[in-house]
């Protein structure tokens, strides 16, 4: 039987770093390490599998367990990826076992979850018991910062119907969350000498209407009507940029938006909402001058339509030790349910770890849930016909 924990260290001491659209530092960045011992690991297993380039150096594994006899598959999905580790006050690649925390890049988002789901895939694989389901086992690349992997798996005919996604949960249920999309605003203008500004035209001035409409507009969100788990959409600008030197009017300044998406909203809309809003509030002439860039996060909120016999099976298969029972929640943050739901597959996000210590300077995870994870997820699987 595979140690869940053994193999998260493994995972850990693997550098698997998105690049999060910054330039490619070779020895820590993209998935493709993981995935060379991931595919080694399910190669062993002897199960049909595939290896899919998604992105050069990026590509999804996918493994098929077949049970002795069902006609359903469960998708199980985690990725590969983690967020960058600059910030980090522990050595990122180290794994350290202390007090019964588990410490590393990627101990709690997400490499718990692909140790997890992999311990079960391997023990159903081995075991083969007599009612399970057929489960696709997927590990995914850049889930946290374009969801390119996931988007390619929900474009795919893989013939499951229902996805479950590893993301640290508390072992709770998520299925429901905001998604997000993301672009730049451009303001034009016309450069000339400071000493002269009257004969240009100050970009960073136009930007500054642009952005008093914007804190009105989101201002109005806040009002708009909210989803009954998720609250209201929200918009933020978080970065500004634009001129070239204090002495010259500047000809162009650009802004990046974060706009939160509830589930009903489409990054379409949302986006031609700012438009036609803008497009109210400013001048013509300040209009014509601004362009709008091709968004570069897309990703749709998740509302996962679930019937009723899934979750008496979700709920009972996933319960835990000591009687604890799965609550179904929604949560602020966006996963690869997002693109899977939206390409129709009913979704669940479920995993070990908190989300309070994803992404931190001293990533950890309490080491017991990686093994209870393993342990529930290859019941509610080898059950599922009981
Ligand atoms: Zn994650």
């Amino acid at each position: 039987m595979i140690d869940a924990i053994a193999l998260l260290k493994e995972l850990i001491s693997i550098p698997s770093v998105n690049p999060m659209g910054q330039p490619v530092i070779p020895e820590i960045h993209l998935e493709h390490r993981v995935t060379d011992f991931l595919e080694s690991e399910v190669r062993d297993l002897g199960v049909e599998y595939r290896r899919i380039e998604v992105l050069p150096g990026r590509d999804n594994l996918l493994a098929w367990y077949r049970a002795p006899q069902s006609d359903f598959t469960v998708l199980l999905d985690a990725h590969q990826d983690t967020v960058p580790v600059e910030t980090m006050v522990i050595p990122p690649f180290e794994p350290r076992l202390a007090e019964g925390k588990l410490y590393g890049r990627g101990s709690c988002d997400v490499k718990s979850g692909v140790a997890s789901m992999f311990a079960a895939f391997a023990r159903l694989v081995a075991e083969k018991p007599k009612h399970s389901c057929n489960v696709l086992m997927a590990f995914t690349v850049d889930e946290e910062y374009t969801h390119r992997g996931s988007s390619a798996l929900a474009g795919m005919d893989h013939g499951c119907g229902l996805g479950i996604v590893a993301e640290p949960t508390r072992m709770n249920l998520i299925v429901s969350h905001k998604g997000a999309v993301r672009w730049k605003i451009h303001a034009g203008g016309r450069a000339c000498h400071s000493s002269t500004p009257h004969l240009g035209d100050n970009a960073i001035y136009r930007m500054a209407r642009v952005l008093e409409a914007l804190a009105e507009f989101a201002c109005s969100l806040a009002g708009a009507p909210a989803d009954e788990m998720l609250g209201a959409p929200s918009l933020s600008v978080g970065r500004i940029t634009g001129g070239q030197s204090v002495n010259i009017v500047p000809d162009d300044c650009s802004i990046e938006i974060d706009r939160r998406l509830i589930p009903g909203e489409t990054v379409e809309g949302a986006i031609d909402q700012v438009r036609q809003f803008l497009k109210q509030r400013l001048s013509p002439g300040d209009f014509d001058k601004i362009r709008f860039g091709e968004p570069w996060v897309r990703m749709p909120a998740l509302r996962s339509e679930i019937s009723r016999s899934f979750w008496d099976k979700l709920q009972k298969g996933l319960a835990g030790p000591e009687g604890h029972v799965p609550e179904i929640g929604g949560v602020p943050y966006g996963t690869d349910a997002g693109p899977l739901a939206q390409a129709g597959l009913p979704c669940v996000v479920f995993g070990p770890g908190d989300i309070a210590q994803a992404h931190t300077e001293d990533e950890w995870i309490e080491a017991v849930q990686v093994t209870d994870a393993a342990d529930r997820y290859f019941r509610l699987l080898a059950d599922w016909h009981r």
